[in-house]
């Protein structure tokens, strides 16, 4: 069996908070149990929304709480460097495979349209469902002439009706049907961004990792990243989603909750004992 190595990817779009705490922190705890390393990756391919104080205050709060990770962008390693802005190069080259094998096409469609054609509503922050204007039959390449398209997303081919099942280690039998659950999703923005599905499958797989614990809400995205996983003939590691954790109203945690951040806590005068003691209910009520 392969030795364990897992991760922590935070998107430096805002300050940490109890959930991401959470999350991290059974991360930390299955790779620790496994004998295996931790590795820390900075998810910052959106350079309109991502900050490089961000960045640097998830690390410091995430080291504050005590977690502590084997490699990552302050302390280097084998599969450096470990900032996705960094990575473009490599995504680019998937994005070449991907065209190569006829799974990824050229689209024009605007969010607007996208979400103006969706037949039904789609689940919040979650992309809506391509209607197909520009899918190609199979096999065939682009219908418009891509050099003359100012603005053109590159969406992955889903196999429709084909249901993509995986085994998750916390939430157990997973299994979503291609063309309904989600539709083609965008690989490449038109501003010159990889999608997070294209990044997170190449990062994972590069960084030699065994098992992706995250949250609960990217248990669909998991299914649009075994599709990438095949299409490039590579083994997908095995996951494990963690519960999300919700404010009093039941309103699940976001950025913008910033009251509820790790630094507001801290501010407030939470000790990372005190906050340590939360996350532990937090997983052992989950
Ligand atoms: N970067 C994502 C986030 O902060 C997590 C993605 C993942 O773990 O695959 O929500």
């Amino acid at each position: 069996m392969k030795a364990y190595r897992g991760r922590i990817a935070p998107t430096p779009t805002g300050l940490l908070h109890l959930g991401h705490a959470q999350t991290f922190w059974i991360a930390q705890h299955r790779a620790r149990q496994a004998g295996g390393k931790l590795v820390y990756r900075t998810e910052d391919l959106d350079p309109q929304r991502c900050k490089a104080e961000f960045a640097d205050a998830a690390q410091d709060d995430l080291k504050w709480l005590g977690i502590e990770w084997d490699e990552g962008p302050d302390r280097g390693g084998p599969f450096a460097p470990y900032i996705q802005s960094q990575r473009f190069d490599r995504y680019r080259s998937i994005l070449g495979q991907l065209k190569s094998a006829g799974l990824a096409y050229p689209c024009r469609c605007s969010r607007k349209d996208v979400r103006e054609a969706a037949s039904a509503p789609h689940e919040k922050g979650d992309e809506p469902l391509s209607p197909g204007t520009c899918r190609p039959p199979l096999g065939q390449a682009a219908a418009f002439d891509i050099e003359s398209a100012p603005r053109v997303n590159w969406r992955f081919r889903v196999p429709d009706g084909e249901s993509v099942a995986f085994e998750d280690g916390r939430f157990g039998s997973q299994s979503f049907l291609a063309g309904d659950d989600f539709g083609d999703f965008i690989l490449w923005r038109h501003d010159d961004v990889p999608s997070y599905q294209l990044a997170v499958v190449a990062d994972d797989h590069d960084m030699g990792i065994t098992e992706v614990v995250r949250g609960e809400d990217l248990l669909k995205c998991t299914a649009r990243q075994l599709l990438i996983y095949r299409a490039l003939g590579l083994e997908a590691p095995v996951f494990y989603h963690c519960p999300l954790v919700t404010d009093p109203d039941g309103q699940r945690l976001a950025k913008r909750h910033n009251s509820l951040s790790l630094q507001a806590m801290r501010n407030a005068g939470a000790t990372a004992k005190s906050l340590r003691a939360k996350v532990s209910e937090l997983v052992e009520s989950g």
